[in-house]
């Protein structure tokens, strides 16, 4: 155990590679705060689920992170409830895949808002709470396309792009406060997110889910195999012992092989 006392805050916890990662630091013995969407009701029985699994207080905040208010008012929230925070993991995201030309306006904006906006805001919340206390982890979960582009997803690859320069600006920033910054940057993770693309894939093409998931690592990684939330959780775990204090301002690839070609 190995982040007993501290307290982490995960956006976008509620499914896929936030809960992963929410798991993964209640396992280690993190106070954890869960945000995202979804039935109350399961996401109580959630809640209650991973802090008696691994003895840890968890608590849930609906907040709605492509509204900037919401990210300072959940920051804060959880600084007060658990007197600090320790570790911010900016998590929660959206994706659309459209060609510019007609790519919707409000989907660029909620792209931007969520995936870009909210990092800034959760981080320029959290840093103050950090400082204070002399210690500070944050993570900001990029992605192969905050390194590289694929076509049709212009508002996600431009708002990873920006992830992993806020991420090195944070980085540069905090070098000397005990604080570090990283983006994590998986390639294909099954997740809902991907799940709804395979869908529509599927839909699109006239196929079935399983054969476009192929297709899909086929197009983009070497290895052809999904990485898992945990798999992105225990990097996440790595990012906060203290074998990695030295370890800022990096986008850590987890890819299957994806930016090496
Ligand atoms: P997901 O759809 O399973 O989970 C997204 C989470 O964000 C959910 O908890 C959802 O409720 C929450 N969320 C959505 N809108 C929100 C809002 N406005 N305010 C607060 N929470 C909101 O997706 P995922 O695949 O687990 O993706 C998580 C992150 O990982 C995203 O930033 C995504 O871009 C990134 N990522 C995913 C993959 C992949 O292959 N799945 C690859 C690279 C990067």
């Amino acid at each position: 155990m190995t982040l007993t006392a501290k307290t982490a805050l995960v956006t976008g916890s509620t499914s896929g590679i936030g809960l992963g990662v929410a798991r993964a630091l209640a396992g280690e013995g993190a106070n954890v705060v869960l945000n995202g969407f979804g039935d109350p009701d399961e996401i109580e029985a959630l809640r209650q689920e991973i802090a008696s699994t691994y003895g840890v207080p968890v608590i849930y905040d609906d907040a709605n992170l492509s509204v900037a208010s919401e990210v300072a008012r959940l920051v804060t929230r959880a600084g007060e409830h658990f007197n600090g925070l320790d570790i911010l993991v900016n998590n929660a995201g959206i994706q659309h895949v459209a060609p510019i030309e007609s790519f919707d306006d409000e989907r660029w904006d909620a792209v931007i808002a969520l995936n870009l906006s909210a990092v800034f805001h959760a981080m320029k919340a959290a840093i103050p709470l950090m400082k204070r206390q002399g210690w500070g982890r944050i993570i900001n979960v990029a992605s192969a396309h905050g390194l590289v582009a694929s076509p049709f997803k212009v508002a996600y690859v431009a708002a990873k792009h920006g992830v992993v320069g806020a991420t090195k600006v944070a980085a540069l920033e905090l070098a000397n406060e005990a604080i570090t910054v990283n983006a994590i940057c998986p390639g294909w993770v099954l997740t809902p997110l991907v799940e709804r693309q395979l869908a529509d894939r599927a839909s699109a093409h006239g196929t079935d889910v399983t054969s476009e998931a192929t297709k899909l690592l086929q197009e983009k990684q070497p290895m052809l195999s999904f990485t898992t939330p945990d798999a992105i959780g225990a990097m996440a775990v790595y990012l906060c012992s203290d074998a990695a204090r030295t370890l800022t301002g990096a986008a850590l690839s987890i890819d299957g092989g994806w930016v090496a070609q």
